[in-house]
């Protein structure tokens, strides 16, 4: 009870070797056999150690476990030894808490397998053992995808090795978008699946049963006709909605393209250290209201320095009108910038920008959706993104796909709340 391990008592409690060291064991009471029932005699103890949730040192549990003898001599079990699951797994080194410790780490602390190793004194081996089997029964609960209104569906790359080696380099991924109680939006990610089609996309709605999809209100997804397809077969009494996200990165792409072409025909070379427009490019990217007075001189200066120059200057007033449409406090204000855009947009001189307005007026109704829908589809995406890249960099990547979901699925809130 000393430590709240469950099931068993403390018999001493010792520091050497810079370890703190408890030992422990059941309480004497009678055994049957596993196999026939039979009362069991004892036949001595076992030591086992294991390693438990580090304090300011490391902690090793010595259990000495109880081995048992069958009454019956005929009975095929002969010996046993006694299991506590509240202690730990059959066969398992890392107590039950300290798995439970270990995915809390794993989970909200963006703590590596390898570090929680090291904390625990063992190899990131047997640290993976113990937390996998725990991570797949989470992942298998289907009472994770109740209460999805708002599901979100993006894509990543999450390998660049031979596709024959290691399957798709795209994972395609589920986003819960609901709001919860409070009215914040949960951007729990649901699950990851091989592949960017709307093939994918639609064979795990499938999977999914009747009565989460017609849970579903509202699909947010990027301009992909893949999912729309999935989401018209699939989810047909939800409203599909362009996410904020996609939106707003098509429109910084489509400035870094005029940027990039206008450098080309002014200088007749790629952009480089130096040139004027190459040096405000992560400020092309930026939100105006995000500038700083100085990166506002540096931004009047570069498009200053050419009259072809004007032409990143209106792409980038261009981008920031279809930024502020989704930034608007004002929703029905929201709604009137993005009505203009897709009116207007086809028809600017810039190609680049002409083009966006096609997408966006193919899209018009999933585009204009979003205004009408309570912005349910705002930041959670973009929220999940994050996580995923920081999770790839701290582990150093990944070789094995599933290790990969579950990883995701953990840190970013899909197993666990
Ligand atoms: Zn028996």
């Amino acid at each position: 009870m000393l430590l709240g391990l469950d099931g068993v008592h403390v018999e001493h409690v010792d520091r050497r070797d810079g370890l703190l060291v408890v030992t422990v064991s059941t309480p004497a009471a009678p055994i049957g056999c596993p196999s026939c029932g039979v009362v069991a005699t004892g036949r001595g103890r076992r030591r086992r150690l294991l390693h438990d949730v580090p304090g300011t040192t490391r902690v090793r549990i010595v259990w000495r476990q109880r081995v048992w003898r069958c009454g019956d001599d005929g009975c095929a079990k002969k010996t046993f030894v006694e299991q506590v699951p509240t202690l730990v797994a059959r066969r398992g080194s890392i107590t039950k808490r300290a798995v439970g410790w270990a995915i809390g780490q794993l989970r909200r602390e963006h703590a590596t397998v390898h570090g929680l190793a090291r904390q625990l004194g063992t190899s990131w081996k047997t640290v993976w053992r113990a937390v996998e089997p725990e991570l797949v029964r989470l992942a298998a609960d289907e009472a994770r995808f109740e209460g999805v209104t708002t599901l979100g569906v993006d894509e990543h790359v999450w390998h660049h090795v031979d596709p024959r080696k290691r399957g798709p380099k795209e994972l395609t991924g589920m986003v819960d978008l609901s709001r919860d109680s409070a009215g914040k939006t949960r951007s729990r990610l649901l699950d990851l699946v091989p592949g960017r089609s709307g093939k994918a996309y639609a064979s795990w709605l499938a999977d999914r049963g009747d009565t989460f999809r017609k849970n579903v209100r509202v699909a947010a997804l990027d301009p992909f006709a893949g999912y729309k397809t999935a989401i018209n077969d699939k989810l047909e009494d939800a409203t599909a909605v362009l996410d904020a996200f996609h939106v707003v990165k098509l429109g910084t792409a489509a400035v870094d393209e005029v940027r990039r072409r206008v450098q080309q025909d002014t200088l007749g070379h790629r952009g480089r250290k130096g040139d004027p427009l190459y040096g405000i490019q992560t400020i092309l990217r930026a939100g105006a209201e995000n500038l700083t007075d100085k990166q506002q001189v540096r931004l009047t200066t570069a498009i200053e320095a050419d009259p072809a120059h004007d032409e990143v200057f209106v792409a980038w007033q261009c981008a920031q009108q279809l930024r502020s449409a989704y930034h608007t406090k004002d929703l029905a204000e929201g709604q009137r910038i993005a009505e203009k855009v897709v009116d207007t947009f086809h028809t600017c001189p810039i190609p680049e920008i002409a083009r966006l307005g096609r997408t966006l007026r193919r899209w018009r109704s999933a585009f204009l959706a979003y205004f009408t829908t309570g912005r349910s589809s705002n930041g959670g995406t973009e929220a999940v993104n994050g996580i995923i890249e920081l999770h790839r960099r701290l582990a150093r990547g990944y070789r094995n796909r599933d290790n990969y979901r579950l990883r995701m699925l953990l840190a970013a809130g899909g197993l666990t709340q």
